[in-house]
C-alpha cells in the first residue's frame, strides 16, 4: 500500500481504533444499508472525491498502474472469461461477468486518470463516478472469489482477480471492506496479536492438549517444539487450526517428527493467516513483517507454512514485495511430498480403504502451482484416489474465496451460489473423504457438506497420515 493511503487512512483513524470505539462510532453514524456484509466504521460523507483520492494513491504503485493500463488495452471483451467463471455459470448475471465487473474500474481508471478519458469521456469508456457505482463495485469485487479460472483461458492474458484485488484495495482503503476482515486485522497487527484474539497462554496450553491427543490416539510421543532458537524451520499454521483442524496438526507434527525434521512453533507470533491478500497492502505488509520478525527473533533458516493456501500464497509471493528477507519459504506438503519421496517418511495406505479424492486451492494450484505434492502425498496414504473433474489449474473454486468464507453475512451466497460448481464436482466423484489442505477451503466445503447433505468427509492432507504414518 502506497505511504500516502496508509497515513491518511491512519490519520482517519480507521485501523487504529478500538473495535469497541467502532462499534459505538457505527451505531452512531452509519446511515447507508449495506446488503451485502457488515461494515465497522463506514466511510459516509464525501465518498466520490476521497475514492478519486484513494485510487490515486493506490495507483502511485507503478505495478498496479503498468497492469490496469495494459488489461485497459487489451481485453478484447470476448467474454471467453465468463465461461470460466463458476459465479456467473451458476448465476447468469450481469454482475458476475468478470469483463463487466472490471469494467467498473476500468471506467473510473479512465476518466480520471487517462488522458484520452479526461478528453473524450463516454467515446473511451471514460464514466464519471456516482455514488451507487461504489455501492455496485463493493458488492460485485466481492462476490468475485478472486480464484483466477478466468485469467487462465484469457486469450488475451486479463487477469480478473487482480483487477478485482486493486478495487478491493480502494474500497478497503476507504473503510468499506467487511467487518470481519477489518477487525481481524486490527486484532492481529494492534491487539491480541492473532485473527482469532487467542491469548499465548491459551495457545500453549493447546499445544500440550495436541500433544496429550497423539498420545492417546496413537500411543506415541510427539512433541510441537516452541521457542526453540536456531530451529531449521519456523512453523507456522493459521491459528483457527488449532481450534478447527486439529487433526491437520496433529498430523503434520508426527510427520515432522517422522521426517526427523528440526523444527519449531514460535510462541511470540502464531497466525500465518493475512487477511490483506483480500482487501489491503497495508495489512499484506504488517502481517509479514511481523512473520518475518518471529523468524528473526528465533534465527531460524527457513520458514514452513501450514497446509494454508492463502498464508502460503501470501509469505511465498508477497514478502520480497514488501521486505527483503533471508528465508527461503515452503509449504509443508512440499516438504512431506519430498521427504515421502526420499524415504524419510514411511506410509501403510492399506489403513485407509476409502476413495479419497483431492481438492486443489485455488492460491495453492493457480496461485502457486503447487499441484503434485499434495496429490503424491494422499496416493502414498490412500488405497483409492480419484480425481475430482476438472482439476489442477481448470479446478473450481470452493466458492469461500477470497476471504468470503470468514463473512457470516455472505453463507447463502456462498452455499446457493458460489459454490454450487464445487458441490456438482464432489458429488460426480463419488469418493468418500475430500482431501482440502487450505483453511479457508476447509470451512466452506465442511459448510457446503453439510448444507447440501453430501455423503462425503471433508479432511485435510496430514489428517491422512494421523493413521498411516509408520514412526
Ligand atoms: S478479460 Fe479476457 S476473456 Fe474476458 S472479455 Fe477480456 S479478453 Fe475476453
Ligand atoms: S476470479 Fe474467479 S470468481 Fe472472479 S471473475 Fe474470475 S473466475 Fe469469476
Amino acid at each position: 500500500m502506497p505511504q500516502t493511503a496508509k497515513n491518511e487512512n491512519i490519520e482517519k483513524g480507521n485501523m487504529q481504533k478500538q473495535p469497541s470505539e467502532n462499534v459505538k462510532n457505527t451505531e452512531k453514524k452509519q446511515k447507508r444499508n449495506y446488503p451485502f456484509f457488515a461494515i465497522e466504521n463506514p466511510i459516509e460523507e464525501n465518498r466520490i472525491p476521497v475514492f478519486i483520492k484513494t485510487m490515486e494513491a493506490v495507483l502511485k504503485d507503478d505495478k498496479y498502474r503498468l497492469l490496469l493500463d495494459l488489461y485497459l488495452n487489451t481485453c478484447a471483451s470476448c467474454n471467453s472469461c465468463a465461461d470460466q467463471c463458476h459465479l456467473y455459470q451458476t448465476t447468469h448475471e450481469e454482475k458476475d461477468l468478470p469483463a463487466y465487473r472490471s469494467n467498473m474500474l476500468r471506467a473510473v481508471y479512465r476518466k480520471y486518470f487517462t488522458t484520452s478519458g479526461k478528453l473524450l469521456g463516454g467515446f473511451v469508456g471514460a464514466k464519471a463516478l456516482k455514488e451507487d457505482d461504489i455501492d455496485n463495485m463493493i458488492e460485485s469485487f466481492y462476490r468475485c472469489t478472486m480464484c483466477r479460472r478466468c485469467a487462465v483461458e484469457c486469450p488475451m492474458g486479463v487477469d480478473n482477480a487482480l483487477i478485482t484485488r486493486i478495487g478491493r484495495c480502494v474500497i478497503g482503503e476507504l473503510n468499506l471492506a467487511p467487518k470481519n476482515f477489518t477487525v481481524s486485522s486490527y486484532q492481529q497487527l494492534y491487539g491480541v496479536g492473532n485473527t482469532s484474539s487467542i491469548p499465548k497462554e491459551a495457545f500453549i496450553d493447546t499445544l500440550d492438549f495436541l500433544q496429550d491427543e497423539i498420545k492417546d490416539m496413537t500411543g506415541h510421543s510427539v512433541e510441537f517444539p516452541r521457542d526453540k532458537v536456531g530451529a531449521e524451520y519456523l512453523f507456522i499454521a493459521p491459528v483457527s487450526d488449532y481450534i478447527m483442524e486439529a487433526d491437520t496438526l496433529m498430523g503434520t507434527a508426527m510427520t515432522l517428527q517422522a521426517a526427523g525434521a528440526d523444527w519449531t512453533i514460535g510462541t511470540g507470533y502464531y497466525d500465518a493467516i493475512n487477511y490483506g491478500l483480500f482487501y489491503s497492502d497495508t495489512v499484506t505488509a504488517d502481517a509479514l513483517n511481523k512473520l518475518l520478525a518471529e523468524a528473526y527473533r528465533l534465527k531460524v533458516k527457513k520458514i514452513l507454512i501450514g497446509e494454508c493456501g492463502h498464508a502460503t500464497k501470501t509469505a511465498k509471493l508477497f514478502v520480497d514485495v514488501f521486505g527483503k528477507h533471508q528465508f527461503p519459504i515452503q509449504n509443508v506438503m512440499e516438504y512431506t511430498a519430498e521427504a515421502i519421496k526420499k524415504g524419510r517418511v514411511k506410509l501403510n495406505p492399506e489403513v485407509n480403504q476409502e476413495t479419497v479424492t483431492y481438492h486443489d486451492p485455488c492460491n495453492l494450484g493457480r496461485g502457486l502451482g503447487i499441484y503434485e505434492p499434495p496429490r503424491n502425498i494422499v496416493k502414498a496414504a490412500v488405497k483409492h484416489f480419484v480425481e475430482l473433474q476438472p482439476n489442477r489449474e481448470k479446478n473450481y473454486c470452493c466458492g469461500g474465496g477470497g476471504g468470503s468464507v470468514t463473512v457470516p453475512d455472505m453463507y447463502n451466497f456462498r452455499m446457493n451460489l458460489a459454490g454450487i460448481k464445487k458441490v456438482e464436482q464432489i458429488k460426480a466423484s463419488g469418493a468418500k473423504y475430500l482431501a482440502a489442505p487450505c483453511a479457508n477451503c476447509k470451512k466452506q466445503l465442511k459448510e457446503l457438506v453439510e448444507y447440501h447433505k453430501l455423503p462425503v468427509t471433508v479432511v485435510g492432507v496430514h489428517d491422512l497420515l494421523i493413521r498411516a504414518l509408520l514412526m
